[in-house]
């Protein structure tokens, strides 16, 4: 049942980063994705300070992994900016006071300073630190193969069908063969129809990426340089991450 990495398979996309990880838009942000200030409504400062906190210090974390490990996945820093959406300035401010009062990085910028970046064109922004682009299927290759490296066995192809939990141990059933462990992480990426018992705690939403079309220079304008990614006031209040950015040197954009 172990099964080896095959060239065939990482051309055919293979069973290495078939799920979301291996297909997301590939940034490493320094925060979750919602306001700060609703996560500090919905679970206190403490918890949002948290968050933020170990959000940034995983992207962090995760950058230099990669770069220790030297995995070749075009890791690159960006700048991640907050714009204002427009006339929705004030929304911003009261965001950027939420995250300053709590002492979370971040720094203003004004329409002229936004120009000077080449960042969006819109009223005002927050830029903060610590981001990064990669090709995250490049990043989950490199990884497995170092955790192989390490002493992982790695069995791909091995849909797991049940998994029985007993005093001592624990039984994994998977096509063809169980597997005995003390342990078993779960990492499905959601609560799949194995894990019935688990699947009313997640709910299902709309995920999706768009690479447009090359875009005309007008455009590109608005949109910034290839080294920022911004959300507008609009997604970051209503917990819809949208991240903007221009992946490449025929400046198609990308969304999700
Ligand atoms: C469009 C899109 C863009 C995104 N962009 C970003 C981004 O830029 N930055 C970011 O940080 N996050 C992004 N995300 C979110 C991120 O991709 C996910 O949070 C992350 O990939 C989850 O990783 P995971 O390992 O938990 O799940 P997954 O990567 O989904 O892995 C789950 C794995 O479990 C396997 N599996 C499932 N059921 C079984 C079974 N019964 N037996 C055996 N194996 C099984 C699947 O085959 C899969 O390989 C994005 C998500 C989407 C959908």
């Amino acid at each position: 049942m172990r099964a080896r990495r095959r060239e065939g398979d990482r051309a055919r996309g293979g069973s290495y980063g078939p799920g979301s990880a291996g297909r997301s838009a590939g940034l490493l942000l320094p925060e979750p994705g919602p306001a700060f200030r609703d996560i500090e409504q919905a679970h206190g400062l403490r918890t949002a300070r948290v968050a933020f906190d170990s959000w940034r210090r995983a992207s962090l974390e995760g950058a230099a992994l990669l770069r220790r490990l030297n995995i070749r996945c075009g890791l690159e820093p960006v700048i991640p900016l907050i714009v204002a959406a427009r006339d929705d300035e004030k929304t911003l401010r009261r965001e950027f006071d939420a995250r300053a009062k709590a002492r979370v990085d971040g720094t203003w910028l004004t329409s002229k300073l936004l120009g000077k970046l080449t960042g969006p064109d819109a009223p005002a922004a927050i830029r903060m630190r610590d981001a990064f682009s990669l090709d995250p299927y490049r990043a989950c290759l490199g990884l497995s193969a170092a955790a192989a490296s390490r002493g992982a066995v790695i069995f791909e192809r091995s849909r797991v069908k049940k998994v029985k939990v007993a005093r001592r141990h624990v039984d994994v059933i998977a096509e063809g063969g169980t597997v005995r462990a003390s342990t078993v992480i779960v990492t499905t990426g959601t609560a799949s129809l194995e894990f019935r018992q688990l699947r009313r705690h997640f709910k299902r939403r709309e995920s999706y990426l768009v690479l447009t079309e090359s875009v005309p220079a007008a455009i590109r304008k608005q949109i910034g340089t290839r080294d920022t990614t911004f959300r507008d006031t609009r997604a970051a209040s209503s917990s819809r991450a949208m991240d903007v950015r221009r992946p490449d040197s025929d400046c198609r954009c990308h969304a999700g």
